[in-house]
């Protein structure tokens, strides 16, 4: 337990400005910016997810209009045809996957837990916190 609230996870400060439920793209331009190797936050992704602190649901969108068609935890509930009722566009899994799929990373209860013990000494020590979360808010609602 000693040891596991030791841990500095860089992630925290991402999930600091992007909140508890992020996309992966998100998540790698947020390290680019900060200067942040992407492996090492890729590294830490995995760990929290493998300590159940976060889970990952595939989410897809149509690649014409981009309205949302579904989420699925794994790739094999991913159906091998959708219809989209915006534009009526008929996606295939076989053909359309790769250019329509977005990781969303989403902590679970444990991982808001740990990560709100982080997030309060983030914010004793550095005063522009609130703004920080304002902003991580405008992004998640928009
Ligand atoms: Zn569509």
């Amino acid at each position: 337990m000693g040891k596991e609230n030791s841990r500095q996870f860089m992630i925290s400060s991402a999930i600091n400005e992007l909140g508890t439920i992020f996309r992966y793209g998100n998540l790698i331009y947020w390290a680019t910016i900060n200067n942040i190797p992407v492996e090492e936050i890729k590294n830490e992704l995995k760990e929290i997810i493998k300590k159940g602190l976060a889970r990952v649901t595939l989410e897809i969108r149509c690649p014409k209009c981009g309205a949302h068609l579904g989420n699925f935890d794994d790739l094999n509930k991913v159906p091998l045809e959708l219809i989209c009722t915006d534009c009526g566009k008929h996606w295939r899994k076989t053909i359309n996957l790769h250019e329509s799929i977005e990781l969303v990373i989403e902590l679970t209860e444990k991982g808001i837990q740990f990560f709100r013990h982080k997030s309060l000494s983030y914010q004793n020590r550095e005063k522009e916190g609130s703004i920080k979360q304002s902003l991580a808010f405008i992004f998640r609602v928009s």
